[in-house]
């Protein structure tokens, strides 16, 4: 659609960074362009089903997408966080990276049980960062009900990742 051709057109590819050999998607012109950025949200809320009771974002980027999501849908906003960051007690999960490993962290009060989750990030590269958050929302207790992200890179796996995770509800605007 030409929503998608916008949103697409103001991501740029960077290669070798941050390292030599991957290609990075760089959002930064998407979110200096209001029609873009609303367009991008906009259609993140559209892979939304029914009766979702809380948006879980992903620090850093996700947070810029999964925040804007919650409130035009009405709903509270969730942040998974990078070690050290929350200040109560939390469940965490480490995984591989693309580039590097990393741990992520969720408050063990942050959502009631039973509730409805979805997870909006920036990028599914390989697919870790999101599996490992649904692993933390598997110790809340709570329904993944949906995974949405701006942009799926389809040469890195990620789908089959969320397959083996069991996310049978994902969506990429791009
Ligand atoms: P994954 O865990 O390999 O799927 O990587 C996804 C995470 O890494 C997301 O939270 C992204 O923010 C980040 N990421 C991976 N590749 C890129 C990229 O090319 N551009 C921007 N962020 C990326």
């Amino acid at each position: 659609s030409g929503r998608s051709r916008l949103i697409s057109g103001l991501i740029r590819s960077v290669p070798d960074f941050p390292e030599s050999g991957v290609d990075f998607k760089d959002i930064t012109p998407l979110l200096a362009n209001p029609n873009g950025f609303s367009a991008a949200v906009e259609e993140l809320v559209a892979t939304a089903p029914r009766d979702i009771d809380v948006v879980v974002g992903i620090e850093a980027r996700g947070f810029v997408f999964a925040a804007p999501v919650a409130l035009s849908m009405g709903i509270g906003f969730v942040p998974v966080r990078k070690p050290g960051k929350l200040p109560r007690e939390v469940y965490s999960q480490s995984f591989d990276l693309e580039y590097g490993s990393e741990t992520l962290t969720v408050h063990r009060d942050a959502i009631p049980r039973g509730a409805r989750v979805m997870i909006v990030d920036d990028i599914l590269a390989t697919g870790g960062t999101i599996a490992a958050t649904a692993g933390l929302l598997r110790h809340l207790d709570v329904t993944l009900a949906q995974v949405s992200v701006l942009m799926e890179l389809p040469a890195l796996g990620g789908r089959a990742t969320l397959e083996k995770a069991g996310i049978d509800s994902f969506n990429a605007v791009v």
